[in-house]
């Protein structure tokens, strides 16, 4: 960010907590990346709003992170503001009769624990997701079959612009890892309804805590780096293709868990890119699958340059076929009729083809044109 700028921001804001040059190992679990140039840190809406106003008037990008859970840091991120409501207002509890608000600061794991101790449960098998409140929404994270907007009953938040909104869970669509929350909203706060605490909702909760310490591999990662391909374990598909162990810079696929990357202590966002490229690479020479990734960057070049590097086959279909949907799954681009396709299917395959089986039917019919 210019100086020039920095200097109106601070002049502007001068209660706000700014801090230079922080490096991306302290805010993700990931811990790679360079330093993030500019870090604000607002306690309350009636400086959040104006804040959003002053960038959005700059056209200064701005990146809100939660706990940082499942971001890749950037390596120069030059021009961004990182926004992070990890104090004040953003990190209170309240409860009104059957429903509660909590900031989107508020550390999901104490927000578990402080609902079962009201006598609220149902969010045991949610119980060991690290992130924010805020973060958790943004991925629709889940587990176990279940997601946090199952318990969710409004969003509030602020556009790009600083204008504040609030969204009931129906308005917006609930999908895995992904909500239809328009782009560029920074969400403030939620409403949940959550049921009755069964009599053992803390043990319930303690056996899940323990649980993940067995399965899940330590040391620094982001969690799952990869989307499932529709029924498809991105794991099982990942670790089939031979990519357990693989390794650029410091970067590696756990041994444990392939859909884990572990940052060994130094690798950069560069490393951590590369070696997703590879294992995209890799799935779809084996299963002819084309991974998505889970987690987000925080550079948006990076996602660009994931799919630049393994471009997903362009597929023509009928606008009917029941392949449509199992092809998004898999990654494969649906090619627009005006669009030249690598690949015209005129028609399906009698039997339901599962996920596993449409990618290498489709390897070979791609391979056998070239
Ligand atoms: C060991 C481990 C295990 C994991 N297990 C699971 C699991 O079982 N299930 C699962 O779903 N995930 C899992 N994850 C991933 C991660 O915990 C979730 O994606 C979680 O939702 C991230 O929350 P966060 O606050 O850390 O988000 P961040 O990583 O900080 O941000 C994630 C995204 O949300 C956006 N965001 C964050 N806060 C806000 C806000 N207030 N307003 C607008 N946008 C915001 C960010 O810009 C970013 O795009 C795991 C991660 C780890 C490290």
């Amino acid at each position: 960010m210019q100086q020039s700028i920095l200097a109106a921001l601070k002049a502007e804001f001068p209660g706000l907590s700014i801090r230079e040059n922080v490096p991306w190992r302290e805010v993700t679990s990931l811990k790679a990346g360079g330093t993030i140039p500019v870090l604000a840190e607002p306690g309350d809406d009636i400086v959040l709003a104006p804040l959003l106003h002053f960038c959005h008037n700059r056209h200064i990008p701005v990146l809100v992170l939660g706990n940082g859970s499942n971001t890749v840091g950037a390596d120069a991120l030059p021009e961004a503001l990182v926004l992070r409501l990890n104090h004040g207002n953003f990190v209170r509890i309240c409860f009104a009769r059957d429903r509660i608000v909590a900031g989107a600061g508020v550390r999901w794991k104490d927000f578990v624990r402080t609902c079962a101790e009201h006598g609220f449960g149902g969010l045991a098998p949610l119980a060991g997701i690290p992130g924010q409140v805020g973060g958790l929404l943004m991925m629709n994270a889940g587990a176990h079959g279940a997601a946090i907007s199952d318990f969710l009953y409004e969003v509030c938040g602020f556009d790009r612009t600083g204008e504040s909104c609030s969204l009931m869970k129906d308005e917006l669509r609930w999908e895995y890892r992904h909500t239809s929350i328009p782009a560029g909203t920074v969400v403030t706060a939620a409403i949940f309804k959550l049921p009755p605490a069964a009599p053992d909702e803390q043990e319930r909760i303690t056996g899940e805590l323990r649980n993940r310490g067995t399965t899940q591999p330590g040391g620094l990662n982001a969690g799952c780096f990869f989307r499932n391909a529709g029924n498809e374990s991105a794991g099982k598909l990942i670790d089939e293709a031979g990519c357990k162990g693989l390794t650029v810079g410091d970067a590696t696929v756990s041994d444990l868990h392939a859909n884990f990357i572990l940052n060994r202590g130094h690798a950069t966002a560069q490393d951590v890119l590369e070696l997703m490229i590879q294992v995209r690479r890799k799935v779809a020479e084996h299963a002819g699958i084309y991974l998505k990734p889970e987690v987000c960057f925080a550079d948006p070049e990076a996602l660009k340059k994931f799919y630049a590097a393994v471009p997903a086959p362009r597929i023509s279909l009928s606008p009917d076929s029941p392949l449509r949907t199992i092809l998004r799954n898999i990654g494969y681009e649906i090619a627009a009729p005006e669009d030249e396709a690598d690949l015209t299917i005129a028609k399906c395959p009698v039997a339901p083809l599962s996920e596993y089986s449409c990618g290498l039917w489709l390897k070979e019919m791609i391979s056998a044109k070239k």
